[in-house]
């Protein structure tokens, strides 16, 4: 689509761009998909009993990865991001559309892109069937993302009950650590993020609430509180945390581990009854979950915060010193603020 075709001053066309690299990441064998990339719109035929559950996030370069980011680590996580949410909702990822912008068609960078996005495909068990491709000044991929759920069984965010518990899986914080220590070697966690798809969807029965963990674990909790309509208990010292954060001084380990971004671990909250359920489903899924507080009380939308017991500041812990006591603390990520 376009008044003239968007790539024709360079070697590869668009067309041929996209026969070359994107095509091959299309599947000729499943049921669902009738017609993959190559005409005007992809057709899918629903299965039946089921949903879809579709998401779509831009990654824009110097935004959403440093401008440094290879390639490959890219692809993967343009792929991986969009996959968190699918995993969030407790569905079974089946297919994706790109969207991609690029300055210019070199060759190179598209084979490694391309490279990224087949393994993340191929670990997730999901396919390309369409998009579309610009030129234009920044590099910026949106991909959506499509699944499907048995009908009513999406988990969403407003579902959070009075005695629940609240759990996260694996550690917060690593890409945050990542991002302000180059030499970590935490670097994949940042660059090559893992969707919890496979605990995502064995949760599914067990939890009340749910949501993928990508702006920072406080402003994420707060999407759970305000769609639950209640508040939260947090244990601070329970928060799961890798050696490396847990030797920084205390205020940098919270504000990574708690306003840090790119987690995406997911966040839940599920009656203690089901706990040893969902611990077993972490297992099978190669994953461990914490439970790092409770839910407490429905009417106000709010947490606090303890430590060793105590009831503590979220302003005195990200700010000891006090420099900044007009400013209340950021809880993450937000674009425009
Ligand atoms: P149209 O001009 O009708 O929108 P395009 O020439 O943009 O069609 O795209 C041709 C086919 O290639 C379509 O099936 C489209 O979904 C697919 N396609 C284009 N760009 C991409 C891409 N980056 N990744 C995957 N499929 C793509
Ligand atoms: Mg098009």
């Amino acid at each position: 689509m376009g008044m003239t075709s968007t790539f024709n001053r360079q070697n590869l066309s668009e067309f041929d761009l996209i026969k070359q690299y994107f095509s091959p990441l299309g599947s000729s064998h499943d049921a669902i998909t009738a017609l993959g990339i190559g005409d005007d719109a992809a057709v899918l035929t629903p299965p039946v009993g089921q949903q879809l559950v579709i998401s779509t996030d831009t990654l824009i370069a110097g935004r959403h990865f440093p401008l440094n980011t290879d390639a490959f680590s890219i692809g993967w996580k343009a792929i991986a991001v969009n996959l968190s949410d699918l995993a969030a909702m407790g569905a079974v990822p089946h297919s994706l559309l790109l969207a991609l912008t690029l300055p210019q068609a070199d060759a190179d960078f598209l084979a490694e892109l391309t490279r990224g996005m087949a393994a993340a495909c191929q670990s997730y068990g999901v396919h390309l069937i369409g998009g579309d491709t610009t030129a234009g000044p920044t590099l910026t991929l949106t991909v959506t993302a499509l699944g499907w759920v048995p009908t009513g069984q999406a988990v969403r965010r407003s579902g959070a009950q009075i005695g629940d518990w609240i759990g996260v899986t694996d550690t917060l914080g690593d890409a945050a650590y990542a991002l302000c220590y180059p030499q970590s070697g935490l670097q994949l966690r940042l660059d090559q993020p893992r969707p919890c798809i496979a605990f995502g969807q064995s949760a599914r029965p067990w939890v009340h609430a749910m949501l993928d963990i990508s702006d920072g674990f406080l402003q994420d909790l707060m999407h759970i509180l305000t769609a639950s309509w209640c508040s939260a208990q947090l244990e601070l010292d329970h928060i799961p945390l890798l050696p490396q954060l847990k030797s920084l001084p205390k205020a940098e380990r919270y504000a990574l581990a708690l306003t840090g971004g790119d987690d995406y671990q997911l966040c839940f909250t599920a009656n203690p009854e089901h706990w040893q359920a969902l611990e077993n489903a972490a297992t099978e899924a190669g994953q461990t979950i914490t439970r790092v507080g409770s839910i407490i009380s429905k009417q106000v939308e709010a947490f606090c915060l303890y430590e060793e017991g105590k009831r503590v500041d979220l302003a005195d812990l990200l700010n000891p010193t006090q420099a900044n006591f007009d400013e209340k603390p950021s809880l993450g990520f937000q674009h425009f603020k």
